[in-house]
């Protein structure tokens, strides 16, 4: 496991399509293992609410369901890795989302002395992520969960794009595959169990 200074540091990437139940169980792992949580999306929600420059680069690609240009999305969670500046270890939700972004986070963590201990992905199917998200939708106030279409073409973005960082961190044998339908205490049980075979 990586060291900074000497404290075991555990840094995760939590994967999985939109609506796998990421956010929810990143809320319960950054308690239990004392992690940061850094979601891109919720970055990014935090530009649009703003209305930053950023946020305002952001809101045409987000309101359609598609990926921010890696250049933004990058420079915004190489700043936030690099602003940390303690032994706490981190959580990803929702980066890297393509193999580009992948490969920036392998150079960064070199540059930081660090490293990703594992990839966790939920596996949840197209028709319970519909459902979840349009659910989720009436209360979350983000217009991206209510339409349907623009939920659709998310989903068709994670299997284009997103799915092959699974493929990358297999190839180096880091990424591990939880089953996503369940309950919440279900599946954190199942991710516990897995981070726990890590230490
Ligand atoms: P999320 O909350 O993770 O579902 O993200 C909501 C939206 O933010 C996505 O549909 C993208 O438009 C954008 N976004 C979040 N993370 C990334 C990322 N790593 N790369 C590109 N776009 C992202």
């Amino acid at each position: 496991m990586a060291q900074k200074n000497n404290v075991a540091m555990i840094n995760l990437i939590l994967f999985g399509p939109p609506g796998s139940g990421k956010g929810t169980q990143a809320q319960l792992l950054e308690e239990k293992y004392n992690l940061h949580h850094i979601s891109t999306g919720d970055l990014f929600r935090y530009e649009l609410t703003n209305n930053t420059e950023l946020g305002q680069q952001a809101r045409v690609f987000m309101d359609k369901g598609q990926l921010v240009p890696d250049a933004i999305t990058i420079g915004m969670l190489k700043n936030k890795l690099l602003s940390l500046g303690d032994d706490k270890g981190f959580l990803l939700d929702g980066f890297p989302r393509n193999l580009i972004q992948a490969i920036s986070l392998d150079d960064l963590m070199k540059e930081m002395n660090m490293e990703i201990t594992a990839l966790v992905c939920l596996n949840v199917t197209e028709e319970e992520i519909v459902a979840r998200i349009l659910n989720r939708g009436k209360t979350s106030g983000r217009s991206d969960d209510n339409d349907e279409s623009i939920i659709r073409n998310r989903y068709q973005v994670y299997l284009d794009q997103t799915r092959p960082v699974f493929t990358y961190y297999e190839a180096k044998n880091r990424a591990a595959m939880i089953e996503g339908l369940g309950s919440i205490e279900e599946i954190f049980g199942r991710l516990c169990a897995y981070i726990d075979s890590l230490k």
